[in-house]
């Protein structure tokens, strides 16, 4: 593979997890013998970006309890009340360290299934243009649903891809995008939703299907059998 540009981490990790139903927030759940944020960041430390900035949630205790919380590459950082809010804060820590041109990969804490070769292909298909992220085309048949829970549509999904993370852009445009979506009264749900209001050109990268968002309780199930399922088959290794 060609030389890797310089490329931080950002890890949103500060959501409450409302969803997922439970006091402990899903990151500190353990899954295949650690917890979901360690699964997580040593798949990302292992490609050896420049840093890596944690947003946690104000008032959490569980992260510094955590070996990894005082890992030399990783800063920690008090996220906001909306995931962009939380990036926002963690790419603002990065002012005196990050180059305008550095890559910034936003990644889900609570997507601890990654692999790094998806990553280095995310890179490498990136690199040169205004941004991408990892997505999969949608294979279920998308209902557009109203007041009722009574179908409005069945949507067209040939053209359907659902986004997943990490998402890379570079690191004075994604700044830019985000201040002008808060200047703007709206919340982007993904930072590549903040680039696309710029008028940018924002690829995706065909991902693995596998690197799922643990968002509900049964979803440790699979992750755990993911993440097993990878540790027997070296994907964890590869790339
Ligand atoms: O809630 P959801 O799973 O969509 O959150 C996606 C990611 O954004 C999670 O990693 C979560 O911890 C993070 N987040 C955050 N700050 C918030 C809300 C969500 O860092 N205020």
């Amino acid at each position: 593979m060609s030389e890797t540009p310089p490329f931080w981490f950002v890890v949103p990790a500060a959501g409450t997890g409302r969803r997922f139903g439970t006091d402990l927030p899903k990151q500190y759940a353990t899954v295949a013998g650690k917890t979901v944020i360690e699964h997580t960041l040593e798949r990302l430390l292992a490609l050896q970006p420049r840093g890596l900035v944690v947003a946690v949630a104000p008032g959490d205790t569980l992260w510094r309890s955590l070996e990894l919380s005082r890992h030399p590459l990783v800063h920690t950082v008090e996220g906001g009340a909306e995931r962009a809010d939380s990036v926002r804060r963690a790419l603002a820590a990065l002012t005196d360290e990050a180059r305008d041109g550095d890559w910034v990969l936003v990644h889900d804490v609570a997507r601890p299934c990654v692999t790094r070769a998806d990553i280095r292909k995310l890179i490498q298909a990136t690199t040169g243009g205004d941004g991408g992220l990892l997505a999969a085309p949608v294979s279920d048949t998308l209902k557009q649903v109203g007041a009722d829970h009574q179908v409005d549509k069945t949507l067209d999904r040939s053209a359907l891809w659902a986004a997943m993370t990490p998402q890379m852009f570079p690191f004075a445009l994604l700044r830019e995008a985000l201040d002008k979506a808060r200047a703007d009264g709206w919340t982007p749900t993904d930072e590549a939703a903040a680039v696309e209001a710029l008028g940018r050109a924002v690829r995706v990268v065909q991902g693995r299907r596998d690197n799922i968002k643990i968002t509900l309780r049964e979803d440790l199930a699979i992750a755990e059998t993911i993440l097993r399922w990878q540790g027997d088959h070296g994907t964890v290794e590869e790339g």
